[in-house]
């Protein structure tokens, strides 16, 4: 009688939902595309947007590698949809431009240099900060928002649980809480800011997704991006520092959740599978080395 009760109970339930036009989906909660239908970026350039030595590699491989010393990547990714321009992050400051004292988030830990600056780089195929519609940025420590403020046309996307982030009182990690006071002060008060729910189809079309993978810090997102020839490539943000972290599940000491920093690798993972997709990952510098580099790019 029972399980007869609660058959009905579901019948009506499916019949109210469908009355609605709300079925029940399984991916209701997510906008990743359809690995077979989705659209496609035309261009992908990689900017060099740094390069970064940290005096103790332990920080990002606790327990490991102590007082080791150890040079990060910084890359800005440029895509190209029809005729519009995305970046995806801004990098190291203008202001650090050859200054051999170089520039720093955190000055007893990590020291950032600049070689060439996003301007120049962007001149070289024919481009002006003004020319960039969109500024997606993967989260707000200082190595990617550096140069926010060179696009005060654009759009800058960013996840609403990053931006509520540093704008909330300070936690109980100092370096944390120096983080968030240079993110305010970097960010500033963007023109045209929109702040994003989760996975996000950018263009409506499946080619470019914002992917939420928080952990590193509370609005962390990575970016999925579909090309004809190249086909999935994901670019990291900061989910995972290196190749090593990756494969090893290793959680750097300064990102706010383990727990979450754990499971947004996992999806990662997932989605590399379902859309048989390369990871290009922002700080490796090994595997950074080896990519196309602007003017060349990926299609
Ligand atoms: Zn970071």
């Amino acid at each position: 009688m029972l399980r007869r009760a609660k058959v009905a109970v579901s019948f009506v339930l499916v019949a109210f939902l469908l009355m609605m036009g709300g079925a029940p989906d399984s991916n209701a909660a997510s906008k990743l595309p359809d690995p077979v239908n989705a659209g496609f970026a035309e261009k992908l350039f990689r900017l060099n947007c740094g390069r970064s030595l940290a005096n103790d590699e332990s920080v990002w491989t606790p327990g490991e590698n102590v007082g080791r010393s150890i040079e990060f990547s910084s890359t800005c990714w440029l895509i190209k949809h029809g005729n519009e321009w995305l970046l995806w992050d801004a990098g190291v400051p203008e202001s650090a431009h050859n200054d051999p004292r170089g520039w720093s988030t955190l000055p007893k830990l990590i020291v950032y240099h600049l070689d060439r600056t996003v301007t120049d780089q962007l001149a070289e195929i024919g481009l002006k900060p003004g020319d960039i519609a969109r500024v997606a940025i993967s989260h707000t420590h200082g190595d990617h928002i550096g140069n926010v403020g060179l696009f005060s046309n654009a759009a800058i996307l960013m996840q609403r649980a990053e931006y509520t982030w540093i704008n909330s009182p300070n936690g109980p990690n100092d370096n944390v809480n120096e983080l968030m006071a240079l993110a305010r002060k970097l960010l500033g008060t963007p023109k045209n800011l929109q702040l994003i729910d989760g996975d996000t189809d950018v263009y409506g079309d499946g080619s470019v997704t914002l992917v939420s993978t928080p952990g590193h810090t509370p609005g962390h997102q990575s970016l999925l991006v579909h090309l004809k020839n190249s086909g999935f490539i994901i670019l990291s943000g900061d989910v995972v520092h290196s190749e090593e972290n990756f494969e090893q599940n290793t959680v750097p000491s300064l990102n706010t959740s383990k727990s979450e920093s754990i499971a947004s690798m996992e999806k990662i993972r997932q989605m590399m599978a379902t859309y048989k997709a390369k990871l290009f990952i922002n700080h490796d510098r090994k595997q950074t080395d080896t990519l196309k580099l602007l003017p060349a790019f990926y299609d």
